[in-house]
């Protein structure tokens, strides 16, 4: 048997007063996912285990049957290791976004979405230009994909655990000075004044780049700040085909499912065009999934797209993304069937992102396993109609049984 996990980050939602009480999985036009609830097991999944944050970090690792209270160490860890950094054991790894700064009030974590091409440019700057106060705690920018990079630090007896950084998509519109990182210990006070400062610098520096004097003249959102989160040192994580005796893939565009990839020794499978928005290369994702189930027994495609809506608070969007989601879905079903694959085929969010409250939540998502029985009452894939199924914690028990 082989499996075909197809996860629509951020999907799930709640009931929105414009759609008449609806969720946009409830009203988007989506009959492959339906096929797969009305053919298979369905039923609601808790993503996130009790006193962590909703992250599609923690909800990854934990849908793959990784527990997080066990190996979770932070999210920039995880996406360092895809991007090729190797952490030292006493090396703190931070998520260091490009934010957008305006009148002192975070006005868009993704600094409306840089290119590559200018977060590299800008990235280096930071390294020139803060290079003085980088030595202090040996650190380092690292370019990433658009607006998320990585930063590396080295500072003895130092435990990022002791650290409070607040992610920036959960503070928009709100006061940057409100929201730098605190020390929780005395020992780690002047490590945090030092990450502030690069931070608050950061600003100064970039604001007058030639990239944001081009972006303003534009009218596009300035990627004028740095925000550093999500830290953490190297994680321990069971190997995947070790954990399950099946040889496991990844597609994504994002470098934390990428990271989970690598961290879990699954191959990681790279699609030209993917691009972690709306206009992602779902047919590229669909044939990557094919073809990577000529030589794995399990493939994890995860699309970005679902939950970048949910952020944007595009109810439109969200649901022309849970659509082109489907119709990916549909390709792989019929490729499955035309070849003959014996395979089961699973779809789920990871955390809901609400349209209304633009971050993610805890709730419990659905999911639905095709295995070709009816299995259930359930007859569509929605966050109201799962709940007829079974409500479980080990989504890979259920897969694989
Ligand atoms: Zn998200």
């Amino acid at each position: 048997m082989k499996y075909v996990v197809i996860l629509g980050d951020g999907m799930a939602d709640y009931k929105i007063e414009k759609l008449g009480n609806k969720t946009p999985l409830q009203v988007a036009k989506k009959p492959n996912m339906d096929f797969i609830a009305k053919n298979g097991i369905c039923g609601m999944l808790k993503t996130i285990p009790d006193g962590f944050e909703p992250g599609s970090d923690v909800a990854n690792l934990s849908i793959l049957g990784y527990d997080v209270k066990k190996c979770y160490t932070g999210r920039a860890p995880i996406e360092a290791a895809s991007m090729g950094i190797n952490l030292k054991d006493d090396d703190v790894a931070f998520r260091c976004n490009f934010i957008t700064e305006e009148n002192e009030i975070l006005k868009d974590y993704s600094a409306g979405h840089i290119t590559n091409e200018e977060g590299r440019i800008l990235i280096n700057l930071l390294n020139e230009k803060l290079s003085d106060k980088l030595k202090e705690i040996n650190g380092k920018f690292y370019a990433g994909v658009s607006y998320r990079n990585i930063f590396v630090c080295n500072v003895k007896n130092i435990n990022p655990k002791n650290i409070v950084c607040v992610p920036p998509h959960n503070i928009i519109g709100q006061k940057i000075e409100k929201n730098l990182i605190i020390a929780k210990n005395n020992k780690e006070e002047n490590f945090v004044k030092i990450l502030n400062n690069i931070m608050l610098k950061s600003l100064e520096i970039l604001e007058e780049s030639e990239i944001n004097t081009k972006r303003k003249k534009e009218g596009k959102n300035l990627a004028n700040m740095i925000w550093l989160w999500g830290q953490g040192k190297k994680p321990e994580i069971q190997l995947f085909k070790e954990k399950y005796g099946l040889n496991g893939a990844v597609i994504s565009a994002g470098d934390l499912i990428k990271g989970i990839g690598k961290l879990t020794g699954m191959d990681v499978i790279n699609v030209e065009g993917a691009t972690g928005l709306w206009n992602t290369n779902y047919d590229g994702k669909a044939d990557a999934c094919i073809n990577a189930l000529k030589d794995h027994d399990f493939v994890y495609v995860h699309v970005e797209a679902t939950d970048e809506a949910g952020h944007a608070g595009d109810l439109n969007l969200k649901i022309l993304c849970i659509e082109n989601l489907d119709r990916m879905i549909g390709k792989i079903l019929r490729e499955i069937k035309e070849n003959k694959i014996a395979a089961k085929i699973a779809v789920l969010p990871d955390h809901p992102t609400p349209i209304n409250i633009k971050t993610h939540t805890s709730d419990p998502v659905p999911f639905a396993i095709y295995n070709g029985n009816k299995n259930d009452n359930v007859e569509k894939f929605d966050e109201e109609e799962c709940k007829k199924g079974k409500y479980v914690e080990n989504f890979m028990e259920i897969l694989l049984e």
